[in-house]
């Protein structure tokens, strides 16, 4: 048949413009049903890919038919079999609620407040007050272990307490983009999908950044994200990083993520530190002596995980041991992780060593190409290992463009799926920046 045959080397050759796996994803169970001089007709199994191909697609494949046939034939999408009296398939009569993912043991109660979260805390608890209202979106940005999915399912807790009825939604971005997928197997479970996400009064979504580089996902987020806030609902989002420097993320959703208020959380400073180890102590129904605590907290910096992690440790074995506080101290320093001593300096110290280059001409304007790469890699490096902004990098490597140093960190992240060589040079630098702190 004309059509099949058209279709198929119109799927291949989208293949080529798109990807493999967009084509599988959204053309698998498509047919090309009509051509004429007067349009082309896609059938698509569901409603979801009907509204898919013809909002993202509907130009390309105009092209490619236009490229096999010789002239742009009108298109139009239909779903497939629609049988719009089909009888809706009962459900079971007590179908559980759907769960709000809210975990009760993460409260605003037991999270302590310092300078460092400050900001993200008092904008996540205005939100207690006024769901939908100025902080829409509220996107909480911070390294891992700072706070946020704490304060995002406190803000959940908390809201429904104040009003049971509201329907809250905590949710990881993975949860979201696996459940898209298996949704978009069947008509009836597509719907089920949007009905779940869009009829929310509060959805909080952690870890957005997972979504990054996902076309489908990130379309039928941009979509749920437009119709509840629209319907002004509250919409909260956390993430590793701020939209801005969120690689891959379309721009319409760092403009519509940034619409709203971007608190950050900080590392902690000693006296939070201090104070969260009193409260985790407390809450376990232990005690621990104040210097013992002290010591914990000048040790382990920056991640309050560690730090919950460190003080299990040293609380278990003072169970099991009786151990006066020097035994303690001297369990602190022996066993635990040593304060991070590299700085970005170090970084870029550590690459120009072992790129055998002064680092005064990697912050030169000089475009050699082994400068050049030595540039790219301690790019990747401080983004990678130190964590630090693209804004300070480009500083940092001689006033560059945070665009240029993007370009550049990317460029390495590619180059070390396939370069065996460039893998090993940037192993070794890496040992040399870690290895300093053992
Ligand atoms: P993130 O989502 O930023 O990676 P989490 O919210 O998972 O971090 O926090 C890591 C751990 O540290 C959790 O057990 C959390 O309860 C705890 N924590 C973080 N910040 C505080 C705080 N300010 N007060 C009390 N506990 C905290
Ligand atoms: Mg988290």
């Amino acid at each position: 048949m004309r059509e099949r045959e058209i279709w198929k080397n119109a799927l291949s050759s989208l293949e080529t413009r798109l990807s493999k796996a967009i084509v599988v994803t959204f053309f698998q169970e498509t047919e090309l049903t009509h051509l004429s001089d007067e349009g082309a007709t896609v059938s698509c199994p569901n409603r979801l890919i009907a509204d898919h191909l013809k909002s993202r697609h509907a130009d390309l494949i105009g092209q490619t038919l236009a490229s096999i046939i010789g002239a742009r034939p009108k298109l139009s999408f239909e779903v497939k079999n629609a049988l719009p009296n089909k009888p809706q398939e009962l459900g079971p009569i007590f179908r559980a609620r759907e769960n709000d993912g809210l975990s009760s043991s993460y409260t605003f109660n037991n999270f302590i407040v310092g300078l460092s979260n400050q900001l993200a805390v008092s904008a996540t608890k205005a939100v207690v007050g006024h769901p939908g209202g100025l902080h829409n979106p509220l996107f909480l940005y911070s390294g891992v272990g700072l706070g946020k999915t704490h304060l995002l399912h406190a803000l959940g807790n908390a809201l429904k307490e104040g009003d049971p009825s509201l329907s809250v939604l905590y949710c990881p971005a993975e949860k979201f983009t696996n459940e898209l997928i298996q949704s978009i197997q069947d008509q009836r479970s597509a719907s089920r999908f949007r009905k779940k996400y869009r009829s929310l009064d509060v959805l909080l979504v952690d870890d957005i950044q997972f979504i990054a580089g996902r076309e489908a996902t990130q379309e039928e987020f941009f979509n749920t994200f437009n119709e509840l806030y629209i319907s002004g609902k509250q919409i909260v989002l956390a993430s590793d990083r701020n939209p801005g420097e969120i690689q891959k993320l379309e721009e319409r959703l760092v403009s519509r993520f940034m619409g709203g208020l971007v608190a950050d959380i900080q590392e902690p400073d000693l006296d939070l530190r201090l104070a969260i180890l009193r409260q985790k102590t407390k809450e376990q129904g232990e005690s621990m002596q104040e210097e013992v605590l002290l010591a914990l907290a000048q040790q382990i910096t920056g991640n309050i995980r560690q730090l919950e992690g460190a003080l299990h440790q040293l609380l278990s074995f003072a169970l099991s041991t009786p151990a006066s506080s020097s035994d303690l101290l001297l369990q602190i320093t022996k066993h635990l992780p040593q304060p991070k001593q590299f700085g970005p300096e170090e970084i870029v110290k550590a690459v120009c060593h072992h790129f055998s280059l002064n680092p005064d001409v990697l912050r030169s304007p000089s475009r050699t190409k082994e400068t050049v790469l030595a540039r790219q890699v301690a790019a990747y490096l401080l983004r990678n290992l130190g964590q630090t902004s693209l804004s300070k990098i480009g500083d940092l490597l001689g006033g560059r463009d945070h665009t240029t140093v993007l370009y550049g960190i990317e460029k390495i992240e590619k180059e070390l799926t396939q370069n065996l060589l460039l893998r090993n040079r940037v192993e070794a630098a890496k040992v040399e920046i870690l290895g300093k702190t053992f």
